[in-house]
């Protein structure tokens, strides 16, 4: 590891200021994704700002219509906060199979937001990765690709982000807000991470000197029939191959009024499924026809790699199967 310094600033102001004369620097939230990269060399930040004693940042909060998690808010927080669990359960489904519990208790909304993708060779600097080193080329493509993406790759890159959290977020309409050397801003969640294309070291829209300060969500009846189904190689501690985010308001005999699909584990962003209002309204939640219609969209333009073509069936079954949790939820408390 190379030596590296270190600083924990007490306001905004002065973490930004220091980002700001230290491009090379990091922020340092829980540590749990920097410290291992870091120890691997594949991040190699000269200075850590700390930002865990800034102020006001862990906050969880709920107003009528939207809740608000601060960016240093820890994921196990979010995961038992009782307005959480009420408003958006499947917020609190995302955060609960992911990591483990003592990662959980550590790592912070921002951090989790920002953790960057599993492929193997982009860990290991014996091998070349576009991501890692711009223009030395893919060595997934054709390589070890079993658990990389089969949607929105480009020749330059198949990875996938690994993160529970954002696919949820995204389903919901929630949006993540920044402050930095140009002021604050708010992006929608579906558009916070960005597809490789000719440039994946680039993966999300956060700018030099940028700093995550939180994200919002509107509640409502669709956060509160939310549902996270995460399907992976064994049942804890383990990324997903496929996740599927769900989101649906019903009418009183259980049809759907409006919904919201983004899936995870099968591109480099929290895979927002747009048509899924359109398909699915109007429809009952065991149409087979609005179903297919709806797995064909979801899927649309995929591009699976060497190991990886298993992902399209296990995330056609995973759509539908999520669908039929929600909806027998739903179920439940009417009869
Ligand atoms: C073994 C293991 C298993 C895991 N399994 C899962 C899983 O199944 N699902 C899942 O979703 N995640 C999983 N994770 C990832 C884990 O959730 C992330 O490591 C964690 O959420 C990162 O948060 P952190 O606070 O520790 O971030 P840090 O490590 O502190 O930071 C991560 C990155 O974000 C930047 N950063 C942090 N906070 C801010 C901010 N406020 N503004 C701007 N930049 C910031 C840092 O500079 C750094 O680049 C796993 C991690 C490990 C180690
Ligand atoms: S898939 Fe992306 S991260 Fe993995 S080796 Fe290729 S360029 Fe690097």
């Amino acid at each position: 590891m190379q030596p590296f310094g270190y600083v924990e600033p007490r306001t905004r102001d002065e973490a930004l200021r220091l980002a700001r004369e230290h491009p090379d620097a990091r922020f340092l939230a829980g540590g749990t994704t920097l410290v291992d990269l870091m120890k691997s060399g594949v991040m190699q930040p000269t200075l850590l700002i700390d930002v865990n004693r800034l102020p006001g940042l862990d906050a969880i909060g709920l107003t009528e219509d939207a809740l608000a998690i601060g960016a240093l808010a820890r994921m196990s927080d979010v995961a038992s906060h009782p307005g959480v669990r009420e408003q958006a359960p499947g917020l609190s489904e995302s955060l609960l199979v992911a990591a483990s519990g003592q990662l959980r208790n550590m790592a912070s909304i921002g951090g989790n937001l920002l953790q960057r993708t599993r492929c193997v060779y982009f860990r290991d600097r014996h091998f070349p990765c576009n991501k890692r080193v711009p223009g030395t080329g893919c060595s997934a493509i054709g390589g070890e690709n079993r658990n990389l993406a089969v949607l929105g790759t480009s020749e330059h890159c198949i990875a996938n982000y690994p993160g529970d959290f954002a696919v949820m977020l995204a389903a919901l309409d929630g949006v993540v807000h920044l402050d930095g050397p140009s002021g604050a801003r708010s992006v929608v969640a579906a558009g916070f991470h960005y597809l490789p294309g000719g440039t994946p070291e680039i993966e999300t829209v956060v700018g030099a000197g940028e700093i995550v300060t939180g994200v919002t969500l509107p509640t409502g009846p669709l956060s509160r029939w939310s549902h996270y189904l995460k399907v992976r190689d064994r049942s804890s501690y383990e990324y997903a191959s496929v996740s599927v985010a769900v989101a649906a308001e019903f009418a009183g005999d259980g049809t759907i009024l409006d919904a919201r699909l983004a899936l995870g584990g099968l591109a480099a962003v929290p895979w927002r499924v747009a048509p899924a209002a359109a398909l699915l309204a109007g429809r009952r939640p065991d149409d087979a026809r609005a179903l297919a219609r709806l797995v064909e969209a979801a899927l649309d333009g995929a591009h699976p790699q060497t190991g990886n073509a298993y992902k399209l069936p296990q995330a056609r079954a995973a759509i539908g199967r999520a669908l039929r949790t929600l909806a027998d939820r739903h179920a439940e408390v009417r009869t």
